[in-house]
């Protein structure tokens, strides 16, 4: 995402923070720079003018043109804006608290992801602690029911169906009281969507929110749409007054057009972005974290969360035991490498570590080799895998060639192996036995 917008800033900033002195000139060519870039990844032009506007009158002034540090002032101001312009402030859900039943509607246009991302919120809501029922009130597309009852499965979360009910807000009504008869405390509304804004679906939406005052009506847009999507969010905030945007297919849009617009245009916060297609692929959407990714300048916090998440407490535990008592085996390195790979690819991961993808020069990360050195793993035996030492020439050869690879390798990634250990035992002796495992890979 942002690719080209993020080139651009970080070519800038490359250039002008290592200047002693920038002049108006240098600016106005920096800001017509980023005016290209906004626009050629379709951010609205209402957006692009604000933003450069607001940038020039900024930077132009004494304060930074004066300063000891122009460049990074420069920089500073850049961020900020972004900021702003992606939302300033994290807004997350506001529910209401376990004892009161809280409604989230779910809006939006056919294909935006709609009945997905109602089973991605349920998820991420049952790992805070809540229990969320799913209610399919999508009737206008009858596989949404069908969809949303195997997502629900698959999460194990119950979904509230009525396949007899053709009037949405009857489905609803049910749902209600069934809740209340339930260990429920969040209902999720699926609604039906159209290939585009129409009266009856604004009507019918109207009606549901009319009925049920959500604690939260989400829109649900396609982010690959670009300027659609902030355009179906203004007309669905006119009509309905939306709370939130959760923004899908962030994965697949390059451009990060609609993420930089909506605020602005409709004055609603993105909550979440969507990630993938998987139920796990949603993530709060924090405006300062996009900024400096856009800025190239890494994204720890996501980086450690995303961690923490993956590595429930227990298993850290053993794991920590396990170094403790050196019995910590190429299994257990093995079963690392599956753990970095749910993280999503190890480019992505590179966009996250400071540094990291200015120390790689703009080279891609070998994902090959890391796949390599799974497969010399997978071609040891148990015994070799557990106790690596008995591992001599003829061994090396044997596994070598079951992973198609070469006894340097193997011999390689015995090194890494070993060293890997060394440095973790060695962290956990001088953080005292904390749980930050993870992250030291
Ligand atoms: P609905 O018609 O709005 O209910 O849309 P669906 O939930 O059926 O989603 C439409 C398609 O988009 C499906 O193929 C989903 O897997 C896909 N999809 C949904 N969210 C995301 C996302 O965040 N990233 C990607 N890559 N695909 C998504």
């Amino acid at each position: 995402m942002f690719d080209r917008i993020s080139a651009t800033f970080q070519d800038i900033v490359r250039s002008i923070t290592g200047k002693a002195t920038i002049s108006p000139k240098n600016i106005e060519e920096a800001v017509e720079q980023i005016k290209y870039a906004l626009l050629e990844a379709d951010v609205h032009v209402r957006v692009v003018r604000r933003f450069v506007n607001q940038t020039i009158q900024e930077a132009t002034g004494e304060r930074v043109l004066k300063s000891v540090t122009p460049g990074q002032q420069f920089v500073k101001i850049l961020y900020d804006k972004l900021v702003s312009f992606l939302g300033d402030e994290r807004q997350d859900l506001t529910l209401k608290g376990p004892d009161t039943l809280s409604i989230i509607l779910l809006a939006g246009l056919q294909g935006s992801g709609k009945t997905t991302t109602a089973a991605k919120l349920a998820l991420h809501l049952k790992k805070k602690g809540r229990r969320p029922l799913l209610v399919a009130a999508d009737l206008a597309r009858p596989a949404a029911i069908d969809q949303l009852e195997t997502l629900g499965a698959s999460i194990d979360v119950p979904v509230y169906t009525d396949r007899s009910q053709k009037d949405p807000r009857a489905v609803v009504k049910r749902a209600l009281s069934h809740a209340k008869r339930q260990a429920v405390d969040t209902l999720i509304v699926d609604t039906a969507g159209r290939h585009q804004v129409d009266r009856e679906l604004m009507d019918e939406l109207s009606r549901l929110v009319r009925d049920l005052s959500p604690d939260e009506a989400l829109l649900v847009a396609d982010a690959m749409t670009g300027q659609t999507a902030v355009d179906v969010a203004k007309a669905f905030n006119e009509a309905v007054g939306i709370t939130g945007v959760v923004l899908t297919k962030f994965d697949s849009d390059t451009r990060g057009g609609a993420a930089l617009s909506i605020r602005t245009i409709t004055g609603a916060p993105i909550k979440f972005i969507g990630v993938g297609e998987k139920v796990d692929d949603l993530e709060p959407f924090y405006p300062d974290r996009i900024a400096s990714r856009i800025l190239g300048m890494g994204d720890v916090v996501t980086l450690v969360e995303k961690a923490r998440e993956l590595t429930e407490a227990e298993e850290a535990e053993k794991l920590q035991e396990k170094i403790k008592k050196a019995t910590f085996t190429l299994e257990d390195y093995l079963e690392q490498f599956q753990k970095i790979k749910k993280m999503g690819s190890l480019q992505k991961l590179a966009e996250l570590v400071p540094g990291m993808e200015a120390a790689l020069g703009g080279q891609e990360i070998d994902e090959k080799a890391i796949r390599r050195e799974e497969a010399i793993i997978l071609s040891m035996t148990p015994a070799e895998r557990r106790n690596p030492r008995i591992i001599g020439p003829s061994r090396k050869k044997r596994i070598a060639r079951g992973s198609g690879t070469s006894v340097y390798e193997v011999n390689r990634l015995l090194k890494n192996f070993e060293k890997t250990r060394l440095m973790m035992k060695k962290m956990l002796k001088q953080k005292g036995m904390q749980q930050s495992m993870p992250t030291s890979w």
